[in-house]
């Protein structure tokens, strides 16, 4: 077996690329599976592409892409289409993402979740609206149903799994819901009780954890290995991914910067204590910094908050201003304890990213201790990041069940990522052994 020694390079921000000196010590197996992951990302990147174009780019032999596409074809993960037009000589099948693998997702949230049917591509198909109630079981039946009927909507389609994300912890040795202070759900089984129902496999994890994995999935982590995804809804949570691994912690309950105190003498939180981070840069404080502030009983929605900023209302402006201020003060957290490269936000108020960017930037630029300050990023489309992020559960879960870790956790690192502008550069990683 010939063993072609991991490359760490530069690209053009000038950051290190994945490190994969460590994968030297890898079994066989992570190797190949290592390998088939980057065969599959070129030919997401590539499609459609020949099995010769696949050799080329990623410098292993054709026997070998043979077999891993083999593979790939057998699991459906891709699909051989039409045949390459040539002036003369052989005529290669082109190679591309099935496109009828889809997953269901899951966002929820504690008065309602977004159910959506995503492809391979991260590309959403059709979206509903689930209204959940205080009763997990209650809402594990209603999902199931939304489930149901979508796989009845998608029959043609072969579905692979449903992934669903949580505002709250995933305990990662039972798949076990085991702190969501927002969703106030009893201890419950959900995991069980919708496979149960539906047949299907479930995945679960954090909202903020979901969209990290989506980022690397489907996303812009190209080289990056310290970076810190902040979910702002009616809570503050983070996905950390630190010197190029998930970190989740005991019990899974790594992250929770929003329950870390900012001022004892705050207003209550929903974990019990005082003056919480997310009890200032949430969405819900700044619903409470507009009621304050325009002295109304009015019960208004973010979305609905976000619209009178916009109008003009200026003590609208002023709560989302204040909630923005305290999304950055928070950063100091995040910037001492991790140092992350990149910080991304997800949430709703990405769509309004004018009123939040350049304050978030503000504070990150004067918090920071030393060194260059991280890269500031919102989520795309909002809501669609949690989305996208529960779709990449079940992409992600598959992948990484084959190495035998039986679960994500530390193994995003190795993920394939997509490149802006593949086509005219070196893979982003080499494959590490031939095995042929
Ligand atoms: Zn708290």
């Amino acid at each position: 077996m010939g063993k072609q020694k991991a490359q760490s390079g530069r690209s053009a921000r000038g950051m290190r690329r994945v490190d994969l000196s460590s994968i030297e010590l890898a079994s066989s197996e992570t190797a190949r599976n290592i390998n088939r992951d980057i065969v599959l990302e070129m030919i997401r990147s590539h499609q459609p592409v020949s099995r010769a174009e696949l050799a080329r780019l990623s410098g292993l032999q054709r026997s070998t892409i043979s077999l891993i596409i083999e593979q790939l074809i057998e699991e459906n993960w891709v699909r051989e289409g039409a045949i390459a037009r040539r002036p003369r000589g052989r005529r290669p099948t082109l190679l591309g993402l099935n496109e009828d693998l889809v997953v269901i997702a899951a966002d929820v949230h504690p008065a309602q979740s977004s159910v959506a049917v995503v492809d391979l591509n991260g590309r959403l198909l059709s979206r509903s609206l689930v209204p959940l109630g205080a009763d997990p079981a209650a809402a594990a039946d209603l999902l199931s149903d939304c489930i149901l009927r979508l796989r009845e909507k998608f029959a043609g389609k072969s579905l692979e799994g449903v992934g669903i994300s949580l505002p709250g912890r995933v305990d990662p040795a039972n798949e076990r819901l085991i702190f969501a202070p927002n969703l106030h759900w009893p201890d419950f089984d959900i995991k069980k009780a919708i496979e149960g129902r539906t047949g299907l496999p479930v995945a679960l994890e954090n909202a903020a954890n979901a969209c990290l994995v989506a980022e690397l999935w489907f996303g812009r982590m190209e080289g990056v290995r310290n970076a810190v995804l902040i979910t702002i809804s009616e809570g503050v949570g983070t996905g950390i991914f630190a010197n190029g691994h998930l970190v989740t912690g005991q019990h899974g309950m790594a992250g929770e910067f929003g329950h870390a105190v900012l001022d004892p003498q705050g207003p209550v939180c929903g974990c019990g204590m005082k003056g919480c981070w997310e009890t200032f840069a949430s969405c819900r404080a700044a619903l409470h910094y507009y009621a304050d502030l325009s002295h109304s009983s009015r019960t208004l929605t973010f979305q609905q908050l976000l619209s009178l900023a916009e109008g003009g209302d200026k003590h609208a402006i002023e709560a989302l201003r204040l909630q923005a201020e305290a999304i950055g003060r928070g950063m100091r957290l995040i910037l001492v304890g991790l140092s992350p490269e990149v910080i991304i936000i997800a949430g709703d108020v990405t769509t309004a990213w004018h009123r939040f960017g350049p304050i978030i930037e503000e504070h990150i630029s004067r918090l920071t201790l030393a060194g260059p300050q991280p890269r500031l990023m919102p989520t795309h489309e909002g809501e669609v990041a949690r989305l996208r992020g529960a779709a990449a559960l079940v992409l992600q879960r598959r992948s990484i069940h084959d190495t035998g870790s039986g679960q994500l956790r530390g193994e995003p690192a190795r993920r394939p990522r997509k490149r802006k502008k593949a086509q005219a550069r070196q893979p982003t990683r080499k494959p590490v052994m031939e095995l042929a």
